[in-house]
This record gives C-alpha cells, structure tokens and sequence, in this order.
C-alpha cells in the first residue's frame, strides 16, 4: 500500500521510555523504576487538582465543554489577554501541528535551532516542508538572523529554555531580533519551561502579553505538562494576535480537550503555591547535579529549565550509560540522536536524584 511521500523520510518520535515498557523489558518491579526522562514534575501535581478532578468524575459520559470557557478564563487572568487572543491544544504539541499545517506546505521553509524538540521537524515533515537549522547548538540569534536574511523562512521556531539543551535566551536580545523580522514571518516562541527560566532569571523571562501586543507576527507557546504537573492530561496553549489564533482555530478539532484536563489546568493556574514549590526545589536539587558533574569531570550546560545535559567526555558514551541506567530501572533520555554525546536528565526529588548519582557514579567507573 502506498502512503504519502512526505512521510517516507520521517522518524517516529521516540517518547521517553513508560515505566511500563522497562517493567516488560527488564522485569524490574516499577516500585523501582525512576523516570527522569520526559521532564515531567517529580512532586506529581497539586492535591487541589487531583480533589477536583475526582469531584467531577462523573461527567465523563458527556462530551467537554468546548468553548472552555472557564480554562480560557483562567489563562486569560493569568496573561491579561482577551480570550481571543489564545488557543488550548491537546498538549503544546497540538497547537505546533495547528500553525505548521495552517502556514506550511511543500517547500516551506522553517528555521529552528541545530538542536531542539523534535516535533518541530517532525510537523514539518508531514507537509514537505524544508527544515534549516542554524550550527550552533545554543541559540545564536544572530545566526538565527544571517540564516532569515538569506533564506526568508516563513516560519521560525525559538525555544527558550531549549530542550533538550536547557539554555534560554536574553529577553532583550529576543525582542531585539523580533524586531528585524519581517511581519509575515511567523516566529514561535516556545515557553514550554519558561515558568522555570522566569523564576531563576529575570532577564530571561519573556513576558508572553508584552511579546504580541508588541509583535504582531509571534505566538507564545506554553503547557501544563511541566511546571504544572500535569503531563498525563495533555493541555497546552499558544498566545498571539487574533488573527493568527483565528486562523489556527480552522484547524482544530472539536473537543480537543477532555473535561477531566480542562478542570485540571483551571485549578492548576489558580494553585500558584505548588508550582513555586516545585519550581524552587527542582533548582535547589539542580545543584547537587552540578556538584556531582563537577566531581566526575563531565561538563554540563547551564540550564534553567527542570532537566540538565550532561555532556560525557570521550572516553564515555551517552548510548552505553543510558542503556545501563536503564537495566537498573533508572530512565534517562540519551542525546545520541541528537548528534551529542549527553543524556539528559529530568531533575527528580531528592531520593530520585540520590539513586541517579549513586548509580553513575558506579557506571562510570
Ligand atoms: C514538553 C514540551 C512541549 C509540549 O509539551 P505538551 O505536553 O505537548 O504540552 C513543547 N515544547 C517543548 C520544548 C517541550 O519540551
């Protein structure tokens, strides 16, 4: 059977591992397995969240409520933008699919960085477009620039913090590259863990209201699935003018988003407490990483996001220490993939992270 052609030369994206695959894999008992692949919130999500969603169970039989008024409501307050200024997705994910099938088509040409999220390239695949990528593995804006100027991409992706590097990017050095961008080219600024960067580093925070009232042609992309905690529930949003997010609505499809994950994200915005908390232990953990790379001579890049990569030196290799990780139950992701030789940890709690330490520091012996 033949299928499309674009799809002939696209990966599957590899997820990080389920605590269920290992358990088949290597017959460990999952009590201890640790997962500290996928980025998600060690300290779960907030017993608010969990006690509501277990108030509502009930209502599963009928279809969400699709305008999502109160979730909308909700981020709206929390950004203070008009609710026609955004877009929930089913995950972040979602809304990327939506505006690379609303502006790309064959031949397209979409700019992002040597290295970051996979699904960019991926969504970019499924319509043949063309993917150009700068050399530097952080965000260099000025070859981000020097690539644009040449090539008039019609889309560009910058993520910061980036995964799975970590890095994040000057606030001003971003508006000041916004500005030399011409209006039809839309830029997306993923935010996926900018609730860690803003925390950790002010100059780092984009504040998502002033970014499109200021720039007409950037969308903010942001989720639930990490600071919040909720990655099993798939919610993720984009902000922009609402002539983009118009158009991006043609795309969607109707109740992408379960009653369960919308009553979850509502209570999760409104329960600031247990994101603070996680967000400061997740740097005060952050720590003990960088001692332990220290200690070991691996070098690692600043991250102001809740993973670090480290990056082994030559006498190691990143597929061999995941693999033996992995046969000990402990998930990482590895970065051969990527074209680096470092694994990239999700920063776990504190008994996690000790099992990570006691485990490497044996593997790498
Ligand atoms: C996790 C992540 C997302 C999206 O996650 P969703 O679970 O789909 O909301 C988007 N961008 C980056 C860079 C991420 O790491």
């Amino acid at each position: 059977m033949k299928f499309n052609k674009t799809l002939e030369d696209i990966q599957t994206y590899e997820a990080g591992k389920p605590i269920e695959l290992v358990v088949r894999e290597f017959g460990i008992d999952p009590k201890n397995i640790i997962k500290l692949a996928s980025n998600e919130n060690p300290y779960g999500c907030s017993m608010k969240v969990q006690n509501a969603v277990k108030e509502i169970i009930s209502k599963m039989s009928l279809y969400p409520d699709d305008s999502m008024t109160k979730l909308k409501n909700g981020l709206s307050k929390r950004f203070n933008l008009g609710v026609e200024s955004l877009i929930i997705g089913s995950g972040s994910d979602q809304v990327i699919e939506f505006l690379i099938h609303a502006k790309a088509h064959a031949g397209t040409k979409i700019l992002m960085n040597s290295v970051t999220f996979a699904m960019y390239e991926i969504y970019a695949k499924h319509v043949g477009a063309e993917v150009l990528r700068t050399a530097s593995q952080e965000h260099n804006l000025d070859e981000f620039y020097a690539i644009y100027k040449e090539q008039k991409p019609e889309i560009i992706f910058i993520c910061t913090p980036n995964n799975p590097t970590g890095d994040a990017i000057d606030t001003h050095k971003l508006k000041e590259f916004l500005a030399k961008i011409d209006k039809d080219t839309l830029v997306v600024v993923d935010g996926a863990y900018m609730e860690y960067a803003a925390f950790k580093d002010a100059s780092k925070k984009v504040d998502a209201k002033e970014l499109i009232e200021n720039f007409e042609n950037v969308i903010y992309l942001g989720t639930f699935s990490k600071a919040y905690g909720l990655g099993g529930m798939r919610v993720g949003f984009g902000l922009a003018n609402p002539k983009i997010i118009k158009e991006l609505y043609k795309l969607r499809p109707p109740f992408n988003i379960t009653t369960l994950s919308l009553e979850a994200a509502s209570v999760a915005l409104e329960d600031e407490e247990f994101v603070n908390k996680s967000i400061s232990a997740n740097f005060e953990e952050m720590k003990r990483y960088e001692e332990f790379a220290l200690e070991q001579k691996i070098d690692i890049i600043k991250s102001f996001t809740n993973f670090i990569t480290l990056c082994l030196n030559e006498t190691q290799d990143s597929t061999k220490l995941s693999n033996a990780l992995l046969q000990k139950g402990m998930i990482v992701r590895n970065l051969s993939g990527y074209g680096l030789n470092a694994i990239r940890v999700t920063i776990g709690t504190h008994e996690q992270n000790n099992r990570f330490f006691e485990l490497t520091a044996e593997l790498l012996k």
